[in-house]
């Protein structure tokens, strides 16, 4: 039987270097979402497909079963606990940490610290694991900003070259997690269509093996 996959990813980065992994496993979307408006990518095998969706929400399509498979950063998993999914792989792209970061020499004030993000669920554990009792401020975007105009002391966002924090007169204090984007898997997809997902897994699981090879010889 032939067993239809659909695969979801975000745009941007996280399609980019998906991209060449997905071609190493034999597939090669048809359009390009940076061009296309299409938020279903045919590929050039009529059993796979991709769906383009906000990064925050492919786990919520792999979780559901609407997408059987899905690549998404660790941060994103790291605030969405799910029961439905399986993490087999690793894929090594998207690369960067998260830390906390603010205004260098900033005195600890006497109340609690006011730490802004968007990363709500991964910060209160950093801070509860530390024993700091901290005020969470919740924002979706422009994090370096807060300190900046008094919002917040601090900020919990994801870090790569450190120019943004820079451009911003902040600097890294704390390091969270080191974050890189995890391939997802529908619980009920692997036992229904165990054939088809082990087979994907395992290419892909291949051509992260052959990249990480090719980087190490560049080294
Ligand atoms: P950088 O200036 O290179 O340190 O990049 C920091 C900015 O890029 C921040 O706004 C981050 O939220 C974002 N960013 C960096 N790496 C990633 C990633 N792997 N996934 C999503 N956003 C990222």
């Amino acid at each position: 039987m032939n067993e239809t996959l659909t695969i979801a990813l975000s745009k941007g980065r996280i399609f980019k270097e998906t991209v060449p992994l997905l071609a190493a496993a034999g597939i090669h979307p048809v359009d390009d979402p940076a061009t296309s408006r299409k938020l279903i990518l045919e590929t050039n095998r009529a059993d796979v497909r991709l769906v383009v969706v906000r990064a925050a929400d492919v786990p919520t399509y792999v979780e559901h079963g609407a997408a059987d498979l899905g690549v998404a950063g660790k941060d994103v998993l790291m605030e969405h606990p799910g029961d439905n999914l399986y993490e087999p792989l690793d894929l090594g792209i998207a690369r960067c940490r998260m830390m906390v970061a603010a205004r260098p020499g900033q005195s600890t004030p006497r109340r609690r610290r006011r730490i802004a993000t968007k990363y709500v669920q991964s910060t209160r554990r950093h801070f509860a694991a530390k024993g700091e009792q901290v005020e969470i401020i919740k924002l979706y975007g422009s994090m370096e900003l807060a300190p900046l105009v008094g919002l917040a002391d601090a900020i919990v966002d994801l870090v790569d070259t450190g120019n943004t924090l820079r451009a911003n007169g902040l600097e890294p204090t704390e390091h969270i997690a080191d974050i890189s984007s995890r391939l997802v898997v529908n619980k009920a997809s692997l036992k229904i269509k165990t054939t088809a997902v082990r087979a994907l897994v395992e290419r892909l699981a291949q051509a992260v093996a052959a990249s990480k090879e090719a980087a190490s010889c560049n080294d």
